[in-house]
Formats: C-alpha cells, structure tokens, sequence
C-alpha cells in the first residue's frame, strides 16, 4: 500500500494540510498520541493576520522588527500577504472566530503588534477551537498512539516512514511526507508546550543529515504560572498584557519600564530577559497583576485562565498571581523553503513549529505562528498536488533498534535540567560547553533511540547558541569576563 501523502502530526499545521488534499487522495495522518495532545490545542491568545491590504506592509515590518533583522523578507511577505486567505477559508469552511453582536470580528492587541489584528475564538481558547474545528473538517484516516520513528531515505529521496505501533515497528510508504510534528518543549525542565511534544523529528534529521537552522533561537514566554509539579506550565496569555494586565514586583512595582519604554507591551524576549534581570538583582518575586479588568468582562473574554486560576485558588481578577518565564516556541527547525518543501530531500515536507522558514527571525511576533502553520501547510499541499511524483519501487528493511531503556527516563529528567539551567533565557559560553559536554557523555551512553532525538535537537541547540557570539532576539549570551 503506498499512500500520495503521509502528513506527520494532527496539530493546526497538520490537519490544516490534511483538509487541502482532496477526499480522493490516499492520505495517512500520523500522531503520537490522542488528538488533542499537541500544542495547537493549548494556543490561547489568537491569530494574527493583516486587517486588509493597508495592514500587510505594517504587519510586515512588526514581524521584521520583532525578527531583530534574521528573518526572512520573502517568508514574512508571503506569511502576510496570505493570512487574509487562510483566515477566510476557515471562516468560509465554518469556524466561528468571535465576533461583536454584528458579526464583525473582533480583534485585539498583542505585544509588539502596533494595532489590534489578533483574532481569536472561545475567548482565550483559539487553538481548541481551531483544532476541534480541522479535527471535525478532515476527511482522511488517522493513526493515533502511533509515533514516526524514522524516515526512509535513498538517494535524497523521501519513501515514507517507519512507526512505532503498539511496541512494534513497520514501515509505512508513501509518494510524499510532510512534517508538522512541532516544537521541543519536553527537553526543557519548564515549559508551556504539550508534553508530547519532543523533538523527536527534529532529532532524527540530524541523524540522517538533514539540516536544522536557527536552533538557539528559542523562546521564552514571560507570563506563565510555574508553582505547580507538572512540567507543562500554564500559560497566561500575551493578550492579557495587551488589553491591561501589568507585570509588578513584591511591592507592586511596575519595572518593565527600566528596561523599555513600552513596559508590558514590549516584545517576550525582553519581557522575559527584564523579569530573569529583575528577579536576579532584586531576589524580589514577579505578579501579573489584572486588576485592571472588570470582573465580568474578564470572565466573559479569558473564561479558561479565570477558571483555571480560580481552580488554583487565585481570586482573579482581583487578585494577583506569580509569573516566571518558561520554555515556550521554538523559532528554530528543519529548514525548509516558502513552499515546506525540505531543500535537501525530495518529496519531504516540513511545515508548522518543526519548519525554519526564517519567518520569526531571532524572535516571534506573538500570534504569528498558528498563522504560519496555516499559510505554509497550505503552499506545501498545493505544491505536492501540482508535483507529479513517480515513485521506483523502494523496500527499506524494518530496523530493530531499541526504542526506550529503564533508565531512559532519569537521562530525560537530567537533559530537561542541563537544558534549564544552560541553555534558557541568559546563556554563558562556559554553561553551553557545560551543557554540550554532559550531552555528549550521555549520547555515549547506552540509550534507546527516543533519547537519542532528543539529545541530538539538544546538541544542535547547543552547538547553534555558541556559534552566535553576539546576542540578538530571543539568544542573549552574556559576554565572557
Ligand atoms: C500554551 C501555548 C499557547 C500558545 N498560544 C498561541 C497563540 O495564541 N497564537 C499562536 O499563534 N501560537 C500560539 N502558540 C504556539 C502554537 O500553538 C504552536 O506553535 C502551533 O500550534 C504549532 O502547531 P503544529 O501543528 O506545528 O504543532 P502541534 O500543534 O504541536 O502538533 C504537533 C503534532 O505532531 C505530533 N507528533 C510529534 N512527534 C511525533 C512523532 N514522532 N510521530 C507522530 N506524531 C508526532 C503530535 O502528537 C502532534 O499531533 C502557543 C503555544 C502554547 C504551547
């Protein structure tokens, strides 16, 4: 059985690939786990797009501004030029975005953005929605509790790939693979990201040769509530800061503004850098503090982190609530081009958080990336239709290697510490080299191959912070004594 298309992950960027393929096309989604397990899901503040032709020129050079001069100008032109697109083929398919009492959709102000262009759904549950939504629209089989555990390569040339299927591996082949298997978020000891979400594509290019760029562009999210024993943190939206939360000290200082003159609108990296200084300096906790909303409009417009919260024990809006930094979006992936084709690979596709278009720079406006998901999944679907692909008749034995060890698991927890402590919001040359010398040891080591992806994303990161020597965007690397 061979398949046209094989789509590698159900998030946003996944299924919204999968709803473009027409019916009569052989295609196989491929996830890990159950459905909802993917960041997508978790999106919370919205999509950016340009309002109508005016906005495409400023919402290009926001994205450049935040990119810090790294990001592509083709990419960021064709990501806006196209948001209008996407955004209407949703809505003309039927997804509900929210809208005032005329129907007009509302839109509202993240960091960085210099107007309201973020729309949304559920109030603060976009992804959910979305998801839901493309879950329902797809019309293709689905393997779920299935994961890709390599990619079958010949002469540069993409065959299909092999899964891990209730412990036992097969390979699957298929006339086209695309990618959208999102971030790395689990090789962090604190992140936002679903807890699936590995690295595990990522870290098998680097085992077949296939280029990843911009690895230590990673970003940080600043308002995320950490105190609890999970390792996914929950998230409080950037839309939050946009429409009048402040970010305050013990005393109820607002010392953003020593950093920036737009204090809590300016960008994440130097929201997050200003709080991880702070924090140093002062030994003086952070709050977000949302006492500037009316009750019932912030029930009404973020119903899912004020039951969340009040589930936690915070009386919000009234009351304030601890914040830290933590893992959040990987800028950094397989390169790929405005299409998602991977350049090195025929007929292999990369599209979504796992993709580097370079669009993002060395930092991500917010909103901007489920908009990339969507505009590039779309070009790279529309670029397999038009392709002929004739395949040879190719057969790639089934490998035996080993999956996962006992001790698999105490390695992971030490890389997501290494990681933490090395490798986050300020990096030094010496915790890099640190950091690169304990992956090193481990990948000697005895491992399963599952570990392996990850040290190897990991490695990558670190190799990619200490060869930028200078700090730009989302990569501050302090300057040697
Ligand atoms: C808490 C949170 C809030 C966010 N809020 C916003 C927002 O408001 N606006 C915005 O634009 N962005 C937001 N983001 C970022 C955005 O949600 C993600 O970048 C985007 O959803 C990624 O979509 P994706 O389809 O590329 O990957 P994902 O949605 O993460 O999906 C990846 C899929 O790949 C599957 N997968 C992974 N590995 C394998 C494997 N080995 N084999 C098979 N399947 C595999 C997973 O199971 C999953 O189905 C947020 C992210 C988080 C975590």
């Amino acid at each position: 059985m061979q398949y046209d298309v094989i789509i590698i992950g159900a998030g946003v960027a996944g299924l919204y690939a999968a709803i473009n393929i027409p019916k009569d096309k052989k295609v196989l989604i491929i996830n890990k786990r159950e459905t909802f397990k993917c960041n997508s899901f978790y999106a919370q503040g919205g999509v950016a797009l340009a309002v109508d032709d005016a906005d495409v020129p400023l919402h290009i050079q926001d994205t450049l501004d935040a990119g810090s001069g790294l990001c592509d100008e083709e990419a960021v032109k064709v990501l806006s030029e196209n948001s209008r697109t996407v955004i209407d083929d949703l809505i003309n398919r039927g997804f509900k975005f929210d809208t005032d009492k005329e129907g007009k959709l509302l839109y509202t102000q993240e960091a960085a953005h210099s107007k309201e262009r973020i729309i949304h759904a559920g109030g603060d549950a976009t992804g959910r929605y979305m998801h839901l939504f493309l879950l329902e629209q797809n019309p293709h089989p689905m393997l779920t509790d299935t994961r890709v555990v390599d990619l079958l390569i010949q002469d540069k040339e993409c065959y299909g790939v092999t899964v891990l299927d209730n412990r036992e591996s097969r390979n699957i082949y298929a006339k086209n693979v695309i990618i959208a298997s999102g971030g790395v978020g689990s090789l962090f000891e604190y992140h936002t990201n679903a807890p699936c979400i590995s690295a595990d594509l990522q870290g098998l290019c680097v085992l077949k040769g296939i280029e990843l760029e911009r690895m230590e562009m990673m970003q940080f999210h600043p308002t995320v509530f950490v105190n609890s024993d999970l390792a996914q943190k929950l998230l409080l939206t950037e839309a939050l800061r946009g429409e009048g939360a402040t970010i305050e000290d013990e005393n109820g200082r607002r010392f953003l503004f020593d950093y920036d003159e737009r204090g809590e609108l300016a960008s994440r990296d130097i929201v997050s850098k200003a709080i991880y200084d702070y924090n140093k300096k002062t030994g003086s906790k952070t709050y977000l503090s949302l006492k500037n909303f009316e009750h019932v409009y912030f029930t009404k417009r973020f119903p899912n982190i004020y039951k969340n919260l009040q589930l936690l024990g915070f009386d919000v809006p009234r009351q304030r609530v601890p914040i830290s930094p933590a893992f959040h979006y990987a800028i950094g992936g397989i390169k790929s081009d405005l299409n998602g084709s991977v350049p090195s690979v025929k007929s292999l596709y990369a599209v979504g958080e796992v993709a580097s278009t370079k669009v993002h720079g060395a930092n991500r406006l917010a909103s901007n990336s489920l908009l990339e998901g969507l505009v590039f999944a779309k070009r790279a679907v529309e670029t397999i239709l038009k392709s002929d692909v004739e395949k040879k008749d190719v057969l790639f034995e089934v490998s035996d290697e080993e999956m996962s060890l006992k001790e698999d698991k105490d390695k992971k927890n030490l890389l997501r510490h290494i990681m933490w402590e090395n490798v986050s919001i300020v990096r030094t040359k010496q915790g890099l080299n640190d950091a690169l010398n304990q992956i090193n040891t481990l990948l000697k080591e005895k491992i399963g191959k599952l570990l392996k992806f990850r040290l190897l994303t990991a490695k990558e990161i670190v190799l990619a912070a200490l060869a930028r020597e200078k700090s730009i965007g989302v990569h501050t690397i302090l300057e040697e004594k």
